[in-house]
């Protein structure tokens, strides 16, 4: 266990860790990080509980990552969700392609809860949470990060961790440029109330669809009477044509009268940008370590990013707490957090866009309607290779 330090200056002020943002990953990386017997300060600009745009689909591995942070099974059963026991490919025929995973269902939590969950667990863990505190910018010493300057407060880490999503203060601190392109998906999220799930009320649907090549809409299973639907992009397949965010949504919607007809929308669409993981690489040097959106994680294929969040944010917490009790987090240690989160990640997140790229040409060609094609897709779906949704672990 590492030995914690006397500071130099004010107590408050100083801190073994200091994480930036207390989202997925922030919570992850504060959570083993206090676990390993760091003095732990956690940044957030919100005050929670706190929403946060998102389709608040959780995998099954994800909700397993839950369960070990807030330290019981079933976790997410205790705040509001429903359970997710299919994910279903349609097509624009409007042919599905369905995969069940009854015995490791997935969940869909409320950013609202899931978040707030995890703020607890972050809380009992022993991490000193400061909400309402935005960070403005990584302090540097030398050639390595050591502190954050945030909204009239000078805080000095040991560590940082960067989980503060795109345009993470970190970026600016190591030279990061904003990547769009390939490496950047946008999503737009409404939700809707009355929506028809033709009784199949524990399946997340993904329509791969003309309009939206590089990406999908979706609609998930209601919480509470409210439907979490929306459509993802990668941005350089929405770069190609003029229409903007919310009218993909809108003519997402009028393409789905048989499930949206008799729905109506509660409270305004949102809409955020999803760093893809179409490099390997999280950003990281001495003193600093990026996880979740900040390391650019999100799965290209599926847009799923909590998961991603939770486990490299597990990684930067024992990557730090590692690295403290050898001294600290120089070039090596940092260059290790980025190898580890490579291996885990790497091979499955650029795989999933060479699927992207097929699919993309399967829809605008309307290859899925062929027979053999139609046989590989319903393999590769069966294999979770293809699988969009849930992933079972
Ligand atoms: C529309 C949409 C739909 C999505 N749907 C899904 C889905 O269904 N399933 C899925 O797995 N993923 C989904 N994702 C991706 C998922 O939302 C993210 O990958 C995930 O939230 C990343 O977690 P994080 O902790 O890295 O960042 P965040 O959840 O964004 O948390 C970052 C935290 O940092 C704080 N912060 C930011 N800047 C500062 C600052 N300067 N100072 C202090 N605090 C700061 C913020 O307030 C926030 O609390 C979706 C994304 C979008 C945009």
């Amino acid at each position: 266990m590492h030995q914690r330090k006397r500071s130099s200056g004010s107590d408050r002020e100083r801190y073994d860790l200091l994480v930036v943002g207390a989202g997925p990953a922030g919570c992850a990386a504060g959570i083993e990080a206090a676990r390993a017997g760091l003095r732990v300060g956690v940044l957030d600009r919100a005050t929670f509980p706190r929403a946060k745009t998102c389709g608040d689909a959780v995998s099954n591995r994800g909700a397993a990552l839950v369960d070990a942070l807030v330290g019981r099974p079933d976790a997410l059963r205790t705040v509001p969700h429903a359970e997710v026991r299919a994910g279903a490919a349609v097509f624009p025929d409007g042919s599905r392609v369905v995969r069940r995973f009854d015995d490791a269902p997935g969940f869909i939590v409320p950013r609202l809860h899931l978040d707030d969950l995890l703020r607890r667990a972050l809380e009992a863990a022993g991490a000193e949470l400061r909400q309402g505190v935005a960070v403005r910018r990584l302090e540097r010493e030398g050639d390595r990060v050591a502190g954050a300057i945030a909204d009239g407060l000078h805080l000095r880490a040991d560590v940082v961790v960067a989980a503060d999503g795109p345009g993470s203060v970190a970026w600016a601190a190591l030279g990061v440029p904003y990547r769009r392109g390939i490496h950047l998906g946008v999503a737009i999220t409404a939700y809707h109330e009355g929506v028809d799930h033709h009784g199949a009320p524990d399946t997340n649907e993904h329509y791969f669809e003309p309009d939206l090549r590089g990406g999908y809409g979706w609609i998930f299973p209601a919480v509470d009477g409210l439907s979490n639907l929306g459509v993802y992009q990668r941005a350089d397949r929405f770069a190609a044509h003029d229409a903007t965010l919310p009218e993909l949504l809108q003519r997402f919607v009028e393409r789905h009268p048989e499930r949206l007809g008799g729905s109506r929308p509660l409270g305004r669409a949102r809409r955020w940008a999803l760093p893809l993981m179409s490099r390997p690489w999280p950003p990281a040097g001495p003193g600093v370590l990026t996880c979740g959106d900040a390391a650019w994680s999100i799965d290209p294929l599926s847009g799923e990013g909590i998961f991603q969040a939770l486990h490299t944010g597990r990684l930067a917490g024992r990557a730090a707490a590692r690295a403290l009790a050898h001294g600290g987090l120089d070039r090596l240690a940092a260059r290790r957090y980025q190898l580890a989160c490579a291996a885990s990640l790497g091979p499955t997140s650029l795989g999933r866009l060479a699927i992207q790229e097929g699919m993309d040409h399967l829809v605008a060609h309307r290859w899925y309607r062929h027979p053999w094609i139609r046989r590989a897709i319903d393999r590769g779906y069966g294999s979770e290779a293809f699988e969009v949704s849930k992933r079972v672990s």
